[in-house]
């Protein structure tokens, strides 16, 4: 077996979490265990810095291999494995004014939203984090605000905002990124956490009242600031925030012999809505769902090549290439620590593939 990407270090981490089969999944295959088509290429990879990820087509020879940082497979617990080994270490610098940032990125219904929200009974990522920030603002005295948006059509909506809340992205002489508008919401408690954070979800849901589950269209970012005092005990408080990031599904634009996101997104362009063409409803939908594709591909795979540029050391980052990518400019690269959660369905071999081959591509091409 060939493996897809060579060796390298990176500076964003990039790892795989494969969801467990849901119990319909189950039954669905009269009761016989489903196999998963991800597994590790070799189990004793997990004690070693790289793993390398075997995705094989239980229907078809098919399979591909690819090498990552590490490998979560299906375990109801494993966002807490993630957060335990892989988010809390990145933490303590938030608190000396570093910022961190951490993504689900994967196909819809991979589990992204369960990664990073997750349930009351199993926390995701979001609360996690917030948890743990708050118990040391605690002992520090240090305190915390968080921010909730939304970046959809390369527009960014405020989610906890309840009137007009489009908010405007502005870079200042130093290069710094402002989301003009912006609320932040200080937060002493969890209770307090929940209340606020579960008002964004609902609006994010229902603030486009056109489109049918838009949720899973747009990248959602909770955004955790801190406020510390300085680590030498004098001098001007420093700020850091984490940004955790529910990315937009990459959408199979389906044209021509399969799809392909790379062919997908170059083609983006191609595709305009002719808002005044009344005689066809359904195409001009279908139109405004090939735009927000095509406008999704795009910035995944902008988000790619701004993680394989700061992996390879290369001298320009590709930030401007969309507006999820500018917004991050300052949380990602120079003292920032990142970390990507590739998110895979155990009975999904193309859109694994996809998934893994891009996550993968961001480490090493
Ligand atoms: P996405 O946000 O990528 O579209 P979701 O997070 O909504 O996917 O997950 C798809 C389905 O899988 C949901 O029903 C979710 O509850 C379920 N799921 C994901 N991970 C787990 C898990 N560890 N245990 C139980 N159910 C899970
Ligand atoms: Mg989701």
């Amino acid at each position: 077996i060939s493996i897809n990407n060579p060796i390298s270090v990176s500076k964003v981490r990039v790892i795989v979490r494969v969801r467990p089969f849901l119990p319909h999944e189950i039954t669905s295959r009269n009761g016989a265990d489903p196999v998963s088509c991800i597994s590790l290429l070799d189990q004793d990879s997990q004690l070693r810095d790289e793993v390398a990820v075997y995705l094989k087509d239980p229907y078809t020879s098919r399979n591909e291999c690819y090498q990552l940082d590490s490998f979560f497979d299906q375990d109801d617990n494993n966002v807490g494995q993630i957060f335990h080994t892989e988010v809390n270490p990145m933490i303590p610098a938030i608190f000396n004014g570093c910022n961190a940032t951490v993504f689900a990125y994967g196909a819809t219904g991979s589990g992204k939203t369960y990664t990073m929200q997750g349930t009351e009974e199993q926390p995701g990522l979001m609360p996690l984090a917030m948890s743990t920030i708050l118990s040391i603002c605690q002992n520090t005295g240090s305190t915390a605000h968080i921010s909730y948006y939304e970046v959809y059509m390369d527009r960014c909506y405020d989610l906890l905002e309840v009137k007009e809340n489009e908010i405007s992205v502005l870079d200042d002489k130093d290069g710094q990124i402002h989301l003009k508008g912006l609320s932040q919401v200080p937060v002493n408690t969890m209770s307090e956490f929940q209340e606020i954070f579960s008002s964004g979800v609902q609006r994010r849901k229902t603030a486009h009242t056109s489109l049918n589950d838009v949720s899973s269209r747009s990248h959602g970012v909770l955004v955790i600031s801190v406020v510390s005092t300085h680590p030498d005990g004098n001098g001007s408080p420093v700020c850091g925030k984490l940004n955790l990031i529910d990315l937009a599904g990459y959408r199979p634009l389906n044209w021509g012999n399969g799809f392909d996101l790379l062919q997908a997104t170059e083609g983006c362009n191609a595709f305009k809505v002719d808002a005044g063409n009344e005689d066809n409803r359904r195409s001009c939908n279908e139109g405004i769902r090939l735009q927000e594709s095509a406008k999704i591909n795009q910035s995944l795979f902008a988000l790619s090549n701004v993680i394989y540029a700061l992996n390879n050391n290369k001298p320009r980052i590709p930030y401007r290439e969309s507006k999820l990518t500018r917004i991050l400019q300052d949380s990602l690269g120079g003292t920032s620590r990142a970390l990507m959660v590739a998110c895979l369905n155990p009975g999904e071999y193309q859109e694994s593939v996809h998934t893994v081959s891009l996550a993968a591509r961001s480490r090493h091409i």
